[in-house]
């Protein structure tokens, strides 16, 4: 028996990015596997499918066929999944309710490419700047006795701890290299009037897409301190962007109203198995909590999904509780998991669509 399907509370979308051009080369001569040039992910977009083939089994192995609410492939364009996917999610955050876009994926598939893209070029902007954008023109449209207030934080997590990425404290002129420490770490309170928050995180308020692209630049720059290398932090950490809009509007009783709907844009940690052999100590501790916090996220919203709410997991890690009133009830959530088609990761995009079907 199918399961109940909740697609108005999650919609699990697959996004496959084009192979590049080292995997190109490297795949050059390689017959077997259908899909492009050597790729192993075959797309229905109509359907909404994605076909997977094992690069390594016997000739004529089956292929695993998987069903999502909606597939990309290679060729579709940043606007497509903005236009079909996320929109109605802005329009519901706009509208007083919560929701959360979260991309999730093997380091290096086009997580980031997909929240952020390329800010400067309108085609290749991704998820946040087109929401932005979104956001500022509809608050433009709107009626006079509409009072709109739209603030901005961002954190990310890292080893299970909180970061607050525009901790004014943090901008100031720093030594490269300092340590971690520098960084002050968070702590979620819970409250009967603002639910589950992050004491002391930094919120600002936002008037234009040009002022929220500002914010985020200033918090990348503070998530590189201490970070030899970049790259790695970012795959190690979750990047939460998270906005509310607040609405003031005349209710039926003639009196002002307050609405308020909070948007929460989650770059996760790669998915990529971390903990490999010959990893020991604190990276081993490391990958044991990405590994936790992505398995939590997972039995959450399979959870929602399955619409078993009575037992939902939100305690079981950071990210989880953090977000824990914009997940369920009539909040809405949006998983996008990304993956390439090159035969050598064959079984990392496995790993995804599984996780992604389970959590449908
Ligand atoms: P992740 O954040 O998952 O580690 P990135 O977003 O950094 O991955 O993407 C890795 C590389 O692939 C980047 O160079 C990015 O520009 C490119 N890329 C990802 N997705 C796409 C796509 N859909 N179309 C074109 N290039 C992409
Ligand atoms: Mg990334």
């Amino acid at each position: 028996m199918s399961k109940v399907k909740s697609s108005e509370t999650v919609k699990v979308v697959i996004r496959c990015r084009p192979l590049n051009r080292k995997e190109e080369a490297a795949s050059a001569g390689v017959t077997r596997t259908p899909g492009g040039v050597g790729g192993i992910v075959e797309m229905d977009m109509r359907l909404g499918q994605v076909v997977l083939w094992n690069p390594h089994g016997p000739p004529g192995e089956p292929r695993k066929t998987f069903t999502f609410d909606s597939v990309y492939d290679p060729s579709s364009k940043q606007r497509d999944l903005y236009d079909e996917t996320v929109r109605p999610l802005i329009d519901s955050v706009l509208d007083g309710f919560n929701g959360t876009i979260f991309a999730y994926g093997q380091t290096g598939t086009g997580k980031t490419y997909t929240m952020q893209g390329v800010w400067l070029e309108p085609e290749r902007r991704g998820v946040i700047p087109n929401a932005f954008e979104h956001v500022f023109t509809q608050i433009s449209r709107s009626s006079a006795d509409r009072q709109y207030l739209v603030r901005a934080s961002y954190l990310e997590i890292y080893r299970e701890e909180i970061r607050d990425l525009l901790d004014p404290n943090m901008h100031a002129p720093h030594v490269p290299n300092v340590h971690t420490h520098t960084h002050r770490t968070l702590e979620l309170r819970e409250s009967p009037e603002s639910g589950v928050y992050v004491r002391d995180l930094t919120s600002c308020v936002c008037k234009s897409v040009k002022e929220i692209q500002e914010l985020m630049n200033l918090g990348n720059q503070v998530r590189s301190v201490g970070a030899t290398d970049m790259n790695e932090h970012s795959s190690r950490s979750h990047t939460l962007f998270l906005i509310t809009v607040e609405c003031s509007l005349p209710g039926p009783d003639g009196r002002q109203h307050i609405r308020v709907g909070r948007l929460n844009l989650v770059d996760l940690a790669g998915s990529e198995r971390q903990a490999k052999t010959g990893v020991h100590g604190e990276r081993l501790k490391e990958a044991a909590k990405i590994n936790l916090s992505l398995s939590a996220l997972g039995n959450v919203i399979s959870a929602l999904a399955d619409g078993r709410s009575g037992h939902v997991p939100y305690r079981d890690s950071k990210l989880t509780r953090l977000l824990q009133d914009s997940l369920g009830g009539n909040a809405k959530t949006v998983m996008v998991a990304t993956l390439g088609p090159a035969p050598q990761h064959y079984e990392e995009t496995l790993t995804t669509l599984r996780y992604a079907n389970r959590a449908k």
